[in-house]
C-alpha cells in the first residue's frame, strides 16, 4: 500500500536535498510536484491542498529557509503536517459502559463482518468477553460467515429470525444476561450508499444505542469511499473507521483523506484477510510509512504479539553456546514468517521503501519455502546433526521435498557457513572484523 505514493515522494525530496539552500520558488516546485503525487493516489482535492498550506506557510519560514538542511526541515515539516491530516494524536480505542456496544457500519465488500471478527479477537486478547451479533440478514451467507469465523476465534456469535433491528436488540440483551462486556454488531452493507441500507442502520443504532458506530472503510476504494464517510457521518453519526485492505497494492488516497473530511479517527487498519490481521493505527506511524521512514514500533509490537517470546529466547540460548541446528533454524524460520511476508517486513525497516528494496527482491519468499520444505524432509536426527547427511540421504531429501540435490547441498553449505560464524562471534572474537554473509542460510 502506499508504494506509488512513497516511491514519488521520494524523488521530490531527493530532488530538493540535492539543492542545499532553498529558494521559495523551489519549496513552491517541489509542493507542487507533491499535490500531483498525492491526487494520482486519490486523495481528496481539498484535503491535498490543506495539507500541501500548512506545509508551505512552515517551510518558507525564516527558520527553515535560513537553516543548513532545509530539505530535511523541509520533510520533518511534511512528516508532522501529513501526522495532522491522518488525525494526529493516536486516538485509543475506547470502550465505554457494560457491555459495550460497538456497531459496525459500511457497504458491502467494505470488511464489515471481517472487522468484527478481528476486533473481537483483539479484544478478547485484552481480556474482554465479547458476543457478535450477526445483523446482516440481506445476504444469506453472512451470518453463516460470522458463525465460522466466531468458531475459530472461540467467541459467541448470536442470530435469530428475520428482523435485524429485533435481533440487534435481542442481542444486546443476550449479552447482559450471559455477562459479556462486549457486543459487536454486524450490520448489513449495499453496493453503494443506499436510502434503505442507511434506514437499517438507523433503526439498529436506535434500539442499541451503541457507544461506536465504526465504519469499516475500504482502502482500495477510491474518491468514492470520501463520499461514503460523509453519507455515514451524516446518517449514523459515526465514531471512527477501520481501515481495511491496507495490504493490498491500490493507491489508497482516499482512505488518507477520511479524518480530514469527517473529523473522527481511524481505530484501527486491516492488513490482511485473517484474524489476527488487525493493528490500531498511529497517525505518527503511517506518515513515517509513506514517507518512507519505516514503521519499527509496528513491527516490534507485532513481534511481541505472534512471535513466541519462549522459543525465540530458546533459539538465542542456543545460538549462543554455538548448538544452533537446522531444527531450530526451522522454528526460527516459522516464526519470523508470523510476522507477514518479508518484503512486507523490510519495508517497515527505516529507508524501507528505497533503500531495503534491493534486498527485499533478493530474498525470495519462494526460497524459504523451498528451505522449509526440505528441512521438514529431514528426519530429527538429520536435523540435529546435519554432518550425517550422505548422498543417498540428500537424494532422499531432494525427492521428499520436490528440491533438486543442489537445493539440499546450498542449504547444509549455508547453514555450515552460518554456524561456523555464530560459532566465531560467540567464541569471544567478537564481531569486530567480522564478515556478515551476504546471504541468508537458505539456499
Ligand atoms: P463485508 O461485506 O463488509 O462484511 O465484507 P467482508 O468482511 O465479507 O469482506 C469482504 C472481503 O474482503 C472478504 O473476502 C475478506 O476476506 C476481505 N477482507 C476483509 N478485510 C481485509 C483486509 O484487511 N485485507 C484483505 N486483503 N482482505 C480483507
Ligand atoms: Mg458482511
Amino acid at each position: 500500500m502506499f508504494d506509488t505514493l512513497s516511491d514519488r515522494l521520494d524523488g521530490v525530496f531527493k530532488k530538493l536535498r540535492s539543492r542545499g539552500k532553498l529558494h521559495p520558488k523551489q519549496v513552491d516546485n517541489a509542493l507542487g510536484d507533491i499535490r500531483t503525487a498525492l491526487l494520482e493516489a486519490d486523495v481528496a482535492v481539498e484535503v491535498a491542498d490543506d495539507l500541501l498550506g500548512r506545509v508551505r506557510t512552515r517551510a518558507l519560514s525564516e527558520e527553515v529557509t535560513k537553516s543548513l538542511t532545509p530539505a530535511q526541515q523541509v520533510v520533518k515539516i511534511m512528516d508532522e503536517e501529513l501526522t495532522v491530516t491522518l488525525g494526529g494524536e493516536f486516538h485509543p480505542f475506547t470502550l465505554p459502559g457494560n457491555p459495550s456496544v460497538i456497531m459496525l457500519a459500511g457497504v458491502q465488500g467494505s470488511g464489515k463482518t471481517t472487522a468484527c471478527a478481528k476486533l473481537a479477537k483483539h479484544l478478547k486478547g485484552k481480556g474482554k468477553r465479547p458476543l457478535l451479533i450477526a445483523a446482516d440478514l440481506d445476504r444469506p451467507a453472512a451470518v453463516e460467515q460470522l458463525r465460522m469465523l466466531g468458531k475459530e476465534i472461540g467467541v459467541p456469535v448470536w442470530s435469530e429470525g428475520r428482523d435485524p433491528v429485533r435481533l440487534a436488540k435481542n442481542g444486546v440483551k443476550e449479552a447482559q444476561r450471559s455477562g459479556a462486556d462486549v457486543v459487536i454488531i454486524d450490520t448489513a452493507g449495499r453496493l453503494h450508499v443506499d436510502p434503505d441500507m442507511m434506514k437499517q442502520a438507523r433503526k439498529i443504532k436506535d434500539v442499541t444505542k451503541p457507544h461506536h458506530v465504526v465504519m469499516a472503510c475500504d482502502a482500495m476504494t477510491g474518491q468514492d469511499a470520501v463520499v461514503q464517510a460523509r453519507a455515514f457521518m451524516h446518517d449514523v453519526d459515526t465514531t471512527g473507521f477501520i481501515l481495511t485492505k491496507l495490504d493490498g497494492d491500490a493507491r489508497g488516497g482516499a482512505a488518507l483523506s477520511m479524518t480530514a473530511v469527517t473529523g473522527r479517527p481511524i481505530f484501527f487498519a486491516g492488513t490482511g484477510e485473517k484474524v489476527d490481521d488487525l493493528e490500531p493505527f498511529h497517525p505518527d506511524r503511517m506518515a513515517g510509512r509513506i514517507l518512507g521512514m519505516g514503521d519499527v514500533l509496528t513491527l516490534i509490537e507485532r513481534a511481541q504479539d505472534k512471535v513466541d517470546q519462549e522459543t525465540a529466547a530458546k533459539a538465542a540460548e542456543q545460538m549462543m553456546k554455538g548448538q544452533f541446528t537446522l531444527e531450530d533454524f526451522l522454528t526460527q524460520l516459522r516464526e519470523m514468517r508470523k510476522l507477514g511476508p518479508i518484503q512486507d517486513i523490510l519495508k517497515m525497516l527505516p529507508g524501507g521503501k528505497a533503500g531495503m528494496k534491493e534486498l527485499a527482491e533478493a530474498v525470495d519468499e519462494g526460497e524459504l519455502s523451498r528451505a522449509e520444505a526440505i528441512i521438514l524432509s529431514m528426519t530429527p536426527q538429520e536435523r540435529r546433526e546435519p554432518a550425517i547427511i550422505s548422498g543417498s540421504r540428500r537424494l532422499r531429501i531432494a525427492n521428499g521435498s520436490g528440491a533438486t540435490t543442489a537445493d539440499v547441498n546450498a542449504l547444509l553449505k549455508d547453514f555450515d557457513g552460518a554456524r561456523t560464524m555464530m560459532r566465531t562471534m560467540m567464541g569471544g572474537k567478537g564481531m569486530k572484523g567480522m564478515k556478515m554473509p551476504t546471504k541468508l542460510p537458505t539456499r
